[in-house]
């Protein structure tokens, strides 16, 4: 199976639009496209377009896998929100007062809890904690290990694409994890690997310095999988933003990727 896996769109559809493009075109020598999406959580929050986000998802692959963001309960009033900074505070409450009723209800059924597919486990932030923890460190990632059973696991919430890797350690005799920042547009094997948890990056607010979208390829049979990166059109969202009179810092950090 070739699955599209995509994290954080963030109601973001100008760059939704170009990843489900560019995944639809991309070549697998000989095959084109994808025949499942994986969404990681965090559709809405942030960005202008929270219900033609739901609805493109929807229209894309109508069954996709998809589990719950802290933004997806927030935006239900499921979380504290004073556990948010002032300008994502301002975000949750227009998310609240823009979701239609159909976007409430996609919302809603969103799983909260990892689920298996195949050799992977899909999560939003952490096996352990899939709605807060961030795994931001080798030393996170090797205490999450513990916590699901697959080979293989994934991850968004940070925003940044990632790659940790548990091995065998022959100096140390010993399980050690280590943690990569993966390069975009190069073919990575999954053969001979053990235990990965994988970030595929954030579509619609990237947080590492590179303001083009962020998702990641895997072809399940051929056990290869790739990251991509893909420009998309950063002011038609900033004049979105502008016009429903979003926080400005919002709007300015989508440009920088940050
Ligand atoms: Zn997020």
């Amino acid at each position: 199976m070739r699955i599209l896996v995509i994290s954080d769109v963030h109601a973001n559809l100008a760059a939704l639009e170009e990843v489900l493009a560019d995944a639809s075109a991309f070549d697998w020598g000989g095959q084109r496209g994808f025949d499942a999406i994986w969404s990681l959580g965090d559709i809405v929050g942030y960005g202008p377009y929270p219900n033609e986000c739901i609805r493109r998802l929807e229209a894309a692959a109508p069954d996709h896998v998809r589990v719950a963001g802290n933004h997806d309960w927030a935006a239900q009033g499921k979380l504290d929100i004073d556990d948010f900074n002032p300008e994502a505070r301002q975000m949750v409450l227009w998310t609240q007062e823009n979701l239609d009723s159909h976007s409430f209800e996609y919302l809603h059924s969103l799983p909260s809890i990892p689920l298996d597919r195949e050799k992977f486990t899909v999560t939003h932030a952490s096996p352990r904690h899939p709605i807060w923890e961030y795994i931001t460190s080798t030393r996170i990632a090797r205490e999450n290990f513990d916590f699901f059973d697959t080979p293989y696991c994934l991850v968004g919430h940070t925003h940044v694409p990632l790659l940790f890797r548990l091995a065998f350690d022959a100096k140390t005799r010993r399980l050690s994890c280590t943690g990569h920042l993966p390069v975009a547009d190069l073919d990575i094997s999954l053969v001979g690997e053990h235990r990965l948890i994988l970030n595929p990056g954030s579509v619609g607010q990237p947080r590492d310095n590179d303001a083009r979208a962020s998702y990641l390829l895997i072809d399940s049979e051929q056990e290869v999988m790739r990251f991509r990166r893909v420009r998309y059109d950063v002011e038609m969202t900033q004049a979105a933003m502008r016009a429903a009179e979003l926080p400005e810092r919002l709007i300015a950090r989508i440009a920088y990727g940050w």
